[in-house]
């Protein structure tokens, strides 16, 4: 719909602005442009025919062309000027019902073909008014073409025999009443659309959300972890071998189950969403840290050498240690055990995970708060 799309990026910038909503709105000032430059073509074909008179079809001619060109000004700087899209819409349809009107008084015999341009305007109003405002200037519309009607059949009856005016009138009416009414429906359909496609983006976008983190430590979940694993392995096997390794890390707060049977679950939740702030504050930006399953959570440090990964577990179990949650006994120091193994080259993430885990298993039987390499 946008008539201007072979010029520069610059130059569309210049001319439309950069604001979407103002480029729209500049691109159907274009095709009203375009409109007025086939309506003042074909009152030159009028005159060159001898149907209309020269004179007052340059004036018109010079009040469309310039009407139009200040409309650009306004919708150009409506910003600055203030002028809301409804506002414009309404004084482009009556500048343009305005020149219906001069144009109808001097067409000659094609008078009633021009009438059908009314209709384009106000079908054009479903782009920016209410349904009550079309019907609204559906009627100015009518009116005001009645009145040129009524006052040609008065003044020339001989050029202008009224029953010819009345039943064009008649015709004018219910082409004008009914785009009235169908341009209203469209303007329903298209805010209820729009209004549903706002609900199902925002639908979309919690569905995403929920896909992708777990709901109560809003870390990673298992399903997202995994996705990030295998598009991991396929990073890695694109460089064959190239670079560093990755290492995994299985962790699993220690003896939970007692904050749980001391505390109550609720403050065990508090435990679970505390732990996974701190120990995401202590990872490096391209770390990624899921919610495994219950207490326990996976780790993938991509291009870390194992003392490289150890020391960024070291630091997670310092500030877990430090932290102090309200409502759980002060003396109780919060630790967690972890299993961390190096993925081999070719080796599936699986298996360096079940190599962390009994690595896990070790640390947990070595007397937990601690650290067992795979
Ligand atoms: P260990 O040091 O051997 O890991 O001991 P533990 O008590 O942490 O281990 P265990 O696996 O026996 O207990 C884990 C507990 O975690 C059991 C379960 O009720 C609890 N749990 C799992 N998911 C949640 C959760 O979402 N919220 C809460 N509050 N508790 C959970
Ligand atoms: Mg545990
Ligand atoms: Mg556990």
């Amino acid at each position: 719909m946008n008539p201007w799309r072979p010029l520069s990026g610059a130059a569309s910038a210049a001319l439309f602005g950069a604001e979407p909503a103002l480029r729209r709105m500049l691109n159907y000032w274009a095709a009203t442009a375009l409109l007025y430059v086939a309506g003042i073509a074909l009152l030159a074909c009028q005159v060159a025919a001898g149907y209309s008179p020269a004179a007052p079809a340059m004036l018109l001619a010079c009040v469309a062309g310039g009407g139009t060109l200040c409309f650009y000004i306004l919708i150009r700087f409506s910003g600055a000027l203030r002028l809301a899209p409804e506002v414009l819409a309404v004084l482009q349809s009556l500048f343009a019902i305005g020149c219906g009107m001069a144009a109808y008084a001097i067409a000659g015999p094609v008078r009633a073909a021009l009438l059908t341009m009314t209709v384009v305007i106000i079908a054009f109003c479903a782009f920016a008014l209410r349904p009550r405002q079309t019907l609204l200037l559906a009627t100015a519309a009518l009116l005001g073409l009645g009145g040129t009607m009524w006052r040609l059949q008065a003044g020339d009856p001989q050029r202008f025999p009224p029953a010819v005016e009345a039943m064009t009138f008649g015709y004018l009416a219910a082409a004008l009443l009914s785009t009235a009414v169908l341009t209203g429906e469209m303007t329903r359909l298209r805010r209820r659309m729009k209004r549903k496609t706002q609900d199902l983006t925002q639908a979309l976008e919690t569905i995403r959300t929920l896909a992708t983190v777990d709901e109560l430590t809003a870390l990673a979940n298992r399903r997202h972890m995994n996705e990030v694993l295998q598009a991991e392995e396929r990073r890695q096997s694109h460089r064959n071998g190239n670079g560093g390794g990755s290492c995994v890390a299985l962790l699993d707060i220690d003896f939970f189950k007692q904050v749980n049977d001391r505390h109550g679950h609720a403050l065990g939740d508090a435990v679970l969403r505390e732990f996974a702030l701190v120990a995401r504050g202590a990872l490096r930006a391209r770390d990624t840290l899921a919610r495994w399953g219950g207490e326990e959570f996976l780790l993938l440090l991509p291009d870390a050498a194992p003392a490289d990964a150890h020391q960024v577990l070291e630091r997670m179990l310092e500030r877990v240690h430090a932290l102090r949650i309200e409502g759980m006994d002060p003396e109780r120091r919060l630790s967690f055990s972890a299993g961390l193994a190096e993925r081999r080259s070719g080796e599936p993430f699986t298996e360096a995970i079940s190599r962390a885990d009994k690595a896990l298993y070790r640390a947990k039987a070595a007397g937990r708060d601690r650290i067992e390499m795979a």
